[in-house]
């Protein structure tokens, strides 16, 4: 087991990657803190945890919302005493260029895909300290290379990168991991609405050297290297699990 007695928060644990992963981090010994919005599918999650008998918390949140990620850091703790990995994934995408994206929709694509991490680092970090943690962040290979029609996700995932490599650096001597993950286009409900739309998926699969669109096990499984002590010597990096798209 890679992550045996670990306690790893995760938001957006109740769908897509962060949902698999969860279950992926228990299969391996960790003890889930599955943070979502939507409450119905973090306890979704939870209980599919449990019928493998694993352990696992659900807390409701809007990981956008500081006093939110305040609860969630001290929920975690409360129940079981300690943080050793904060896997911050929740997200949000809002298609379109810069013409068709609202203001509104630029700063919400801010304010869950990036103000999240910040404030989750914030009221993680002294428990982070103390367990010499690891800390992953869901950015996208639309963070490194421009996404057609993705205008405010792909401003926000950069971010996510820099802000990925400001944390490694500052934390090393703490003997903290920050790492991030890049996925390329991958099928989750978060790209179904575009990939319904035939002439985007041609766009958006005709660059990807390997010719397919990622599955959310691609990304369990690279969160769970970046989790685990098979990274041990790996941080500050933006790892992007896209197939070859941004070598291409
Ligand atoms: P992906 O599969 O790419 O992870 P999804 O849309 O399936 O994309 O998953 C994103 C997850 O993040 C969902 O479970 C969603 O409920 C959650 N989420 C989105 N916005 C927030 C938010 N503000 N606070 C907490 N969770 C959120």
């Amino acid at each position: 087991m890679l992550l045996k007695d670990k306690v790893a928060v995760i938001t957006g644990a109740g769908s897509g990657f962060g949902k698999l992963t969860s279950k992926l981090f228990a299969k391996e010994g960790a003890k889930i803190v599955a943070v979502d919005y939507n409450e119905e599918s973090a306890k979704e999650t939870v209980e599919e945890i449990k019928k493998d008998g694993g352990k696992a918390i659900s807390v409701k949140a809007d990981v956008s919302k500081d006093s939110d990620v305040k609860n969630f850091i001290a929920e975690a703790v409360n129940e079981f005493g300690k943080i050793d990995i904060l896997f911050n994934n929740a997200g949000v995408f809002k298609p379109g260029n810069v013409e068709e994206v609202s203001f509104d929709d630029f700063k919400t694509s801010f304010g869950v895909n990036v103000d999240s991490i910040f404030l989750a680092c914030k009221y993680a970090m002294k428990y982070l300290k103390e367990s010499k943690g690891v800390i992953i962040n869901t950015a996208s290979a639309g963070g490194i290379i421009g996404f057609p029609q993705a205008v405010a996700y792909g401003a926000s995932k950069g971010a996510v990168i820099s802000l990925t490599q400001a944390l490694a650096v500052d934390y090393a001597k703490d003997g903290i991991r920050v790492n991030a993950i890049c996925p390329g286009t991958s099928k989750t409900s978060m790209t179904k609405e575009t990939l319904e739309d035939k002439d985007m998926c041609n766009a958006y699969l005709s660059p990807i050297p390997m010719a397919r669109f990622g599955t959310v096990e691609d990304i369990a499984k690279a969160a769970l290297f970046l989790a685990s002590d098979q990274s041990s010597y790996i941080t500050g990096h933006a790892l992007p699990v896209d197939g070859g798209w941004t070598m291409s």
